[in-house]
């Protein structure tokens, strides 16, 4: 459900200025900064860690080059100082400026999941940070192949941000061994066991605002407006932690 994709050969393509805030730009690398077990063996830690390399948590997060508009975008990557930062406050992942606000909650932009479960999407994990009501909804549901004809915007009264994703790694010698990339909410006991690099949010007090719905002619470019919410729900399928 990553929004920041690469734009397909039949959408609409990003124009130069417009490749989303939380996107990474090719000539921002990752730093090198070995990993090695942190001391007392409960997690991992850099050889060289400065105080900012972990939050507020305790979770160590990836270092990276911040060059952005340098390079091509990577519409499919994610740059974790933008990311976080853009959840932290609660900007706009497209525009950076404030996400949009009502008395029902902050604006999110999500992949249509309500055949998951009734309830969806109360509860639900994600990674992408909200949006405002400038015009980025419009952009993104342009341009996204997973969300052109698949998604919902839903007003989030209480988003926490309660979890990362990133990569884990399992105790070896002499170093860490990174095994997969996860998702963790800060409370998992493995937590410090992953390096970070996306900011994790639980979305509760959700309301569906609206969604896409079918159009007359498939191929036209224009995304529709608001559509009333459907509330047909099939087999529950929450999303694995
Ligand atoms: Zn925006």
């Amino acid at each position: 459900m990553t929004i920041p994709v690469t734009a397909p050969a039949t959408g609409v393509p990003w124009p130069p200025g417009l490749v989303p805030y939380v996107s990474r730009w090719s000539a921002e690398h990752e730093l090198p900064a070995p990993v090695v077990p942190a001391r007392g063996g409960g997690g991992i830690a850099f050889a060289d860690e400065q105080l900012h390399d972990r939050d507020r948590r305790g979770v160590l997060w990836v270092r990276r080059q911040a060059n952005q508009g340098a390079g091509s975008p990577l519409f499919a990557k994610v740059h974790s100082v933008r990311q976080r930062y853009a959840m932290l406050r609660l900007r706009c992942q497209v525009c950076r400026q404030p996400a949009d606000r009502n008395e029902q909650g902050l604006l999110w932009l999500l992949e249509d999941g309500r055949a998951d479960r009734p309830d969806w999407p109360e509860g639900e994990l994600t990674v992408h940070p909200p949006v405002c009501r400038g015009g980025c909804v419009e952009k993104v549901t342009e341009r996204c192949p997973h969300l052109r004809d698949n998604w919902v915007t839903v007003r989030v009264r209480e988003p926490l941000l309660d979890g990362i994703l990133g990569r884990l790694y399992r105790p070896g010698r002499p170093l860490p061994v990174p095994v997969a990339k996860v998702t963790r909410l800060y409370e998992s006991p493995d937590v410090r066991w992953v390096l970070a690099s996306q900011l994790v949010a639980t979305l509760t007090g959700c309301t569906v605002e609206s969604a896409w719905a079918p159009q007359p002619s498939p191929t036209t470019a224009k995304p529709p407006g608001p559509a009333p919410s459907r509330t047909s729900a099939g087999h529950a399928r929450r999303r694995s932690r």
